[in-house]
């Protein structure tokens, strides 16, 4: 028989296996010998009150072995070779990799066509960026094989509230070699050092299945028949015929230009728009978790999340990444862009967040003449005036907390985890003055409601910019296809239907359903 406890223990116990076994059987009052076996179904961490417990889920086996599929039922992917039916996947995103491994589920045989590299080839490009300044446009961390989450934090939570798809999604990774951790924590991650290898084991089972992936191979126009995406054409003038997924990520600002070229509709979208700021990770372990002594031996390094609305916008944090690095993300030349990323320990010396204030279109007239790219050309327009305050380089303008609150020059700064290497800058005249009024009247709130957070010990580093798509590709909600052109199926966080890596994968699993569907209704 299997009994499911609700336990909510101190740090130690639920992190050390031999305390938890003495927890569980004093909870049942069983002898340690009458349990099989015991797991922990979900963890969470409660920081809540001035005692940090924590919140666990645990399944006892009394005289039986928990069975293999306790968290999932692994997809079984069927053999593509010899199928009559296929789609196009552009972008080896977590939308478009999970779009092509949803269609070996559904039998069709996915044809991934990637601009980028392969994801150990991409790195080497990513260490120029900071050792020569040069970024590939195809190469980068938003370009290449597992897209912009690929070198990422791979923070795997979500505001998606369809359980069924985030379990199923988390099901997918781990059975591509990610942790049992994420199956188990309310907020899981994977970490920038283990993420490479899921996403390789990925492209191996959609290889394997009979799929293709191509690397290399940017997408530059479609092939449209009688009002109908039948296909899409690459770099090398080569054509592959089917249904085309869009899924090209919010960098891919080419593919938004070759959209309107083409006469496709397309709409500007909202973005946020701010800074990355940077604390010594144990300051924000002693805030989080109320504690001079930081966190301890047994706690993670701690997270926060801030919200406010400042003058109708709101103002936030964004991808947190504790014990993280803040790294270069530009995705072509002439740009300054920051991101953030996280190993799986997270164990270095510092805590990131995106700090951004939020942007609509309606915001913008200045831009009013770029039309649909409105959105898109403010973000450009950020990116290069960090770029050229830099010298054109990649070592950022910076400037310390409370500097930038009080609007005064940093003397100095603090060390910090970016790589290229930071320069004292007024982040406060940089940002657009809509921008940085609103982001220093969030400080301060976030400084009062969290004491201590507001510092100089921290500091600003510019410019973050891609949070999310500057356009959406507008789709019908039923049929998921562009709303005036058939085939073309608009996917994940470029086509502004995803914010994150699990959302982009619930989308292109979506997309694959809505491609099995237009096959079934257009056979010959
Ligand atoms: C540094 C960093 C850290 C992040 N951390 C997290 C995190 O911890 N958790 C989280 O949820 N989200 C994170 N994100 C955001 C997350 O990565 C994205 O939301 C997610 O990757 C979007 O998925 P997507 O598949 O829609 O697009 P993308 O991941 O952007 O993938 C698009 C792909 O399309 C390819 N492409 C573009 N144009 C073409 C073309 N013309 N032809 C062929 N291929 C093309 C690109 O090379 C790319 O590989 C992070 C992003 C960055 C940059």
């Amino acid at each position: 028989m299997s009994i499911e406890l609700q336990l909510r223990v101190e740090p130690q116990v639920a992190y050390e296996s031999a305390r938890l076994m003495k927890h569980i059987c004093s909870t049942l009052k069983v002898a340690p010998e009458t349990i099989t076996e015991y797991r922990i179904v979900k963890r969470s961490i409660d920081a809540r009150q001035r005692r940090v417990m924590v919140n666990l889920t645990v399944k006892v086996f009394i005289g039986e072995n928990a069975p293999d599929n306790l968290m999932y039922v692994p997809p079984v992917y069927r053999d593509v070779d010899a199928s009559a039916r296929q789609a196009i996947v552009v972008g080896a995103g977590p939308a478009g990799l999970f779009c092509a491994l949803r269609l070996l589920e559904l039998g069709i045989r996915p044809i991934v066509l990637e601009r980028g590299k392969d994801v150990d080839e991409r790195r080497k490009d990513m260490a120029r960026i900071a050792r020569e300044n040069v970024v590939d446009p195809d190469s980068n961390y938003c370009f290449g094989e597992g897209g912009a989450g690929a070198y990422s934090d791979g923070k795997l939570y979500t505001r998606s509230k369809k359980r069924g798809s985030v379990e199923k999604i988390l099901g997918v990774f781990h059975a591509h070699g990610a942790s049992d951790d994420i199956l188990i924590d309310a907020h899981p991650h994977i970490g920038t050092d283990r993420l490479p290898e899921v996403i390789k084991s990925m492209r191996q089972t959609i290889l394997r299945h009979g799929g293709l992936v191509e690397f290399g191979t940017r997408v530059e126009r479609l092939t449209v028949c009688d009002g109908c995406v039948t296909g899409a054409m690459d770099n090398r003038g080569r054509v592959y015929e089917g249904p085309v997924v869009l899924a090209t990520g919010h960098s891919a600002r080419d593919v938004y230009q070759m959209l309107l070229d083409a006469g496709i509709k397309i709409e500007a979208k909202g973005i946020a728009v701010g800074v990355r700021l940077e604390h010594p990770q144990n300051l924000i372990d002693c805030i989080q978790y109320h504690s001079p002594q930081g966190r301890g031996r047994y706690l993670p390094a701690a997270e926060y999340s801030m919200l406010t609305r400042v003058g109708g916008r709101g103002v936030y944090s964004f991808c947190m990444c504790p014990g993280g690095f803040i790294i270069p993300a530009a995705s072509g030349p002439g740009q300054q862009v920051v991101n953030g990323m996280s190993p799986s320990n997270r164990g270095t010396r510092w805590a990131n967040s995106g700090m951004v204030v939020e942007v609509l279109p309606e915001d913008l007239t200045e831009f009013e003449e770029f039309g649909e790219l409105k959105v898109m050309k403010f973000q450009e327009a950020i990116e290069k005036s960090f770029y050229e305050e830099s010298g054109r380089t990649h070592n950022a303008p910076a400037q310390r907390m409370d500097d930038f609150v009080n609007r005064r020059p940093s003397k100095d700064l603090p060390p910090t985890s970016y790589a290229p290497g930071i320069h004292p800058a007024r982040i406060d005249r940089l940002l657009p003055e809509r921008i940085s009024s609103r982001l220093i009247e969030g400080f301060r709130e976030f400084g009062r409601k969290s004491r201590g957070f507001l510092t100089n010990d921290a500091v600003l580093i510019g410019a973050e910019t891609r949070t999310s798509a500057p356009v959406r590709v507008p789709r019908d909600a039923e049929s998921l296809q562009h709303v005036e052109i058939a085939g073309l199926f608009p996917c994940g966080e470029g086509a502004g239907y995803a914010g994150g890596i699990v959302s982009a994968a619930i989308d292109g699993e979506r997309c694959a359903d809505a491609v099995a569907s237009y096959l079934a209704e257009n056979k010959e």
